[in-house]
């Protein structure tokens, strides 16, 4: 009986070890009072290599207080691994109680876990922390500036007219600037750890109140990397930035509001012309609260057919004309919002291309003023032209072009008699593809004019290869022309050099008879402006004209 006894004992104890090693867990049991271990199973030898004492998770198995019965977690520099620990008391064989422990390692899943919270912390292209993350570490920044009577700042960083280089040189070109920019602003002293991509070409770095003494030689270190040219596809590109700035808690102590207002402050930076910092004040404020006003207001109208939109059109007079000077009109838009009243071009275009909706308006305007000239020519004045303003991002549309032909096709008119403007607001880098979109604009039969010739960054060089019919100059010239000399010669040069090459030359905003006697002495007869006409509605330049 007692051999059975024992017998049945050793196959009990035999599969019970069995099961222990087999439980897929490392098992360890520890008498506290004589500090020593009275079993281990094989695969808690293996995860600690036999040597528990001396790790540095030795201290886990010393103390069962500090676990108590809840499981943890912890982690084994030596190793690089994680464990989580369950303990309980046991009684032994001989009734002592002791400590029963199960360690499972987690190391596959923190590491996943980690590669999870990873990709939701940074982003994809350049390894930069993201928006989620930006918003975190924002609350957090806040309250210590907050905690410790500080002062932070938030830079909100826009690249100006990224769109072209992406556009222009295709996105894989757009990443690798994206990517060198990241690359550059992270290796700014005090910030390594504060830059964010918000997405697209939109940058946030926040300075927290540690660094915040810094301020200066951060906005000059950032400044620094965007006054050097980039090599991108065989070719040094510029590429400048706006930006905005907000301090908190100062300017406000939530995350919402804070970017909010640095987007406000950058806003304000683009709308003073790009390349520069803006930061938050009150009275930007009092435009802003207008701007945000507007924006809404202008999504709301573009989606309605464009309804408070209505085209004006000034007549554009030929001088050398007998009889009816008049040879057509440029169209320009108006917008008299049911809400906010009258609104002027420039002060809605500018925000309509920011946002995006000027493709929608442009598209409004182009098909109108076709139509509108259509019916002119069909009317007994065959000759009259209309000529549209293209912002540069209408422009820089994949399908402008088919756009354009479109146009042309909806509404019959002859291509020759729409002249479309363009201004010269690109980077002299986006030349060629200017060049490129123009040219094939021109093979549609359509003209092109350069608008407000003299403020962009014309150089007479690129007039001279720029596929133009028309050359516009700026109305600020003739505002001075017979008081300032620089203005009277420079209308009379280009006036030369525009016959030398073939291309018409017209002037506008000519307000006076003397400024129109002395255009007519320069042999300038193209000629628009308020001494002729304002620009009229539609009725009215029909009653006056056709
Ligand atoms: P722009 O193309 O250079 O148009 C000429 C501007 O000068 C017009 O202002 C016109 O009313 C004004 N003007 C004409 N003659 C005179 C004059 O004798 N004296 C003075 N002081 N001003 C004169 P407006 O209509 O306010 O348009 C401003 C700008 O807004 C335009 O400049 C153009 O760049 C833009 N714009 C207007 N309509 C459109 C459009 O449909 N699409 C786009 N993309 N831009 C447009
Ligand atoms: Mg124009
Ligand atoms: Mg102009």
């Amino acid at each position: 009986m007692k051999i059975e006894h024992k017998e049945d004992r050793r196959v009990q104890e035999e599969s019970l070890s069995a099961i222990l090693e087999n439980v897929g867990c490392g098992v360890c049991v520890k008498d506290f009072e004589e500090n020593r271990f009275l079993f281990t199973n094989e695969c808690f030898r293996k995860m600690f290599k036999n040597s528990i004492t001396g790790s540095k998770l030795d201290y886990l198995f010393s103390d069962p207080a500090v676990w108590g019965e809840e499981r943890n977690e912890a982690y084994m520099e030596e190793e690089d691994k994680w464990f989580t620990i369950h303990h309980r008391e046991i009684p032994w064989a001989d009734g002592k109680m002791v400590s029963l422990y199960t360690v499972y390692d987690i190391t596959k899943t923190k590491r996943y876990q980690k590669k999870i919270e990873h990709q939701a912390n940074n982003d994809f292209l350049t390894g930069l922390y993201n928006r989620m993350r930006c918003e975190l570490d924002l609350t957090k920044y806040i309250r210590q500036a907050k905690a410790e009577n500080g002062e932070g700042a938030l830079l909100y960083i826009d690249l100006d007219d990224f769109k072209h280089i992406n556009d222009g040189l295709g996105h894989r070109y757009g990443d690798v600037l994206l990517k060198a920019i990241s690359l550059s602003l992270q290796k700014i002293h005090g910030i390594e750890t504060s830059c964010y991509r918000m997405g697209g070409d939109e940058f946030v770095i926040i300075i927290s109140q540690r660094e915040y003494q810094m301020l200066d030689y951060i906005l000059n270190e950032i400044a620094e990397i965007f006054s050097k040219p980039w090599f991108l596809k065989g070719a040094d590109y510029y590429c400048t930035m706006s930006m905005g700035i907000v301090r908190f808690p100062t300017n406000g102590d939530n995350v919402q509001e804070l970017i909010q207002k640095a987007d406000i402050a950058l806003y304000e930076a683009k709308r003073q012309g790009k390349n520069r910092c803006e930061f938050y004040n009150d009275k930007v404020e009092t435009s802003s609260f207008k701007r945000l006003d507007l924006e809404k207001n202008m999504r709301n109208a573009t989606r309605n057919a464009c309804e408070e939109f209505e085209v004006f059109y000034q007549p554009i007079m030929d001088g050398a004309q007998t009889g009816n000077p008049c040879v057509g009109a440029e169209a320009l838009i108006r917008w008299n919002s049911q809400n906010l009243g009258f609104i002027s071009p420039a002060d809605f275009i500018p925000l309509a291309e920011y946002l995006g909706l000027i493709n929608p308006i442009g598209g409004f305007v182009l098909q109108k003023a076709c139509e509108r000239c259509k019916y002119w020519n069909d009317r007994g004045h065959q000759e009259y032209k209309v000529n549209v303003n293209l912002s540069v991002v209408q422009l820089l549309q994949n399908d402008i072009v088919d756009q354009v032909a479109q146009v042309l096709k909806d509404t019959g008119i002859r291509p020759c008699n729409l002249t479309l403007e363009v201004t010269e607001s690109l980077a002299v880098n986006d030349m060629a593809r200017m060049k490129q979109i123009l040219g094939r604009i021109k093979s549609l039969g359509v003209r092109v004019a350069l608008d407000d010739f003299g403020t962009g960054y014309s150089s007479l060089n690129h007039i001279r290869e720029m596929p133009i019919d028309v050359i516009k100059i700026d109305r600020c010239f003739i505002r001075d022309i017979g008081k300032d000399e620089f203005a009277d010669v420079f209308v009379k040069i280009v006036g030369e050099l525009a016959d030398t090459i073939g291309m018409n030359l017209c002037v506008e905003g000519v307000e006076t008879r003397e400024q129109y006697e002395k255009l007519k002495k320069m042999n300038i007869s193209l000629v628009q402006g308020f001494y002729f006409d304002k620009p009229l509605p539609v009725e009215e330049f029909e009653r006056k004209y056709l």
